[in-house]
């Protein structure tokens, strides 16, 4: 493993009182500071030189003191249906992926011009889900505030060198987040509440709380800690089965936090937060889709009235789960819907360009460790 640490901080993970400080400290006044985010934020700079307002003297103290970008693109795949997965390569020599998702009427129920960035957290995971492909590389680190951010600003500084259509009539290419990308962003708590901070901030991505989803498997401490924080963000839970014993067998986490524990959490964050809580389950053939795990999910997420995303299993290489066939993935949903839960089946999203949690770096580790990488 490459153990090189940078020592200089990413631009991105400072708020802004933190960069009109460090900018005091050179002496600097306050609207450089602006010019400055100005340049980050709202004109996806990645070179220093391009901020051209920005005296040649203070644009190279600047670059001694920070990282302004630490990612490389290193493969980008594009779906038939539009969606599209990035690969980029950090300081470090690790990798993380984003998966861009253009509105879908069935997956949130509604037309609108919706495009969702699906942001990674760490590279690898440390939780090993059996159906995921995060897990299967184990867990390496997390990512700090300003990696996370980044993935943001690198898609659309993207999107706006490709022309992308999408951007037509729009500010900003993404309006959307959620944290399903890989890793568990529960557990990179600090790293990611400053992160959401920046990409909620009206100088920073200026992207609306209620428009930021938290998935996790279900870190019973850090979910009571979320309900207690200002923001009013969306949760998700990969819940992914609805008795113990089938959790059990998917999520090791389920050992540590039984879903006693973790039902007795979410009624906790319902008294705090107004926010939607979802539940997440992955439809895995033989496993979790029986007639009977559906109506004891009803029985969960009745009394929360959390939402349920039904997920036909995507196919990871070297696991072998499937999706059931379309007609039992349909009984399952009518037992919810039987049941009063509001509940949506999603169609399977950029299958294939490998869209699933983690399986991209996956295979590119597979294919430096083989030397047969493509880019
Ligand atoms: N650790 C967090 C976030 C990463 S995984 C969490 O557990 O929620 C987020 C989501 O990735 C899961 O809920 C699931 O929706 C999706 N996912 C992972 N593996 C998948 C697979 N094989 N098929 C379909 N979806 C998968």
């Amino acid at each position: 493993m490459n153990t090189f640490i940078s020592k200089t901080e990413n631009i991105k993970s400072l708020y802004q009182d933190e960069i009109v400080n460090s900018l005091k400290r050179i002496k600097e006044p306050d609207y450089r500071a602006n010019q400055l985010i100005n340049w980050i934020y709202k004109n996806y700079a990645n070179s220093w030189d391009e901020m051209t307002n920005l005296p040649i003297a203070l644009r190279k103290k600047l670059s001694e003191m920070f990282i302004l970008y630490s990612s490389k693109l290193v493969k980008v795949q594009c779906s038939d249906d539009l969606t599209r997965k990035f690969l980029w390569q950090l300081e470090d020599g690790e990798f993380v992926e984003n998966v861009l998702i253009p509105a879908n009427p069935a997956l949130y129920g509604e037309p609108d011009d919706r495009m969702t960035l699906c942001v990674s957290t760490q590279v690898g995971c440390a939780y090993k889900c059996k159906f995921c492909a995060s897990g299967l590389l184990g867990f390496k680190r997390n990512l700090n505030a300003g990696e996370i951010v980044e993935q943001i600003l690198a898609v659309e500084r993207w999107a706006i060198n490709e022309k992308l259509p999408e951007l037509e009539n729009k500010k900003r290419l993404i309006n959307n987040i959620v944290f399903m990308g890989m890793g568990e962003p529960l557990a990179n708590y600090e790293n990611l509440i400053r992160a959401i901070k920046i990409i909620n901030a009206q100088w920073g991505c200026n992207i609306g709380a209620r428009k930021i989803t938290i998935s996790t498997c279900g870190l019973v401490p850090e979910i009571r800690q979320l309900a207690t924080e200002k923001l009013q963000l969306r949760l998700a839970i990969s819940l992914h089965a609805a008795t113990n014993d089938v959790r059990s067998k998917l999520m090791p986490i389920n050992k540590k936090y039984p879903l006693e524990n973790l039902m007795e959490a979410l009624r906790f964050y319902r008294m705090n937060k107004s926010g939607m809580i979802t539940f997440e389950y992955i439809l895995i053939e033989g496993v979790n889709d029986s007639s009977e795990q559906a109506a004891k999910l009803a029985k969960l997420a009745k009394p929360l009235r959390t939402k349920v995303n039904l997920i036909p299993c995507n196919k990871v290489e070297g696991l072998d789960f499937h999706s059931p066939s379309e007609t039992v993935q349909k009984q399952f949903l009518n037992v919810l819907k039987r049941n009063g839960v509001t509940a949506t089946l999603r169609k399977e999203k950029g299958a294939n360009i490998d869209a699933a949690c983690g399986q991209l770096r996956l295979k590119t580790e597979s294919e430096i460790k083989h030397n047969t990488i493509k880019t």
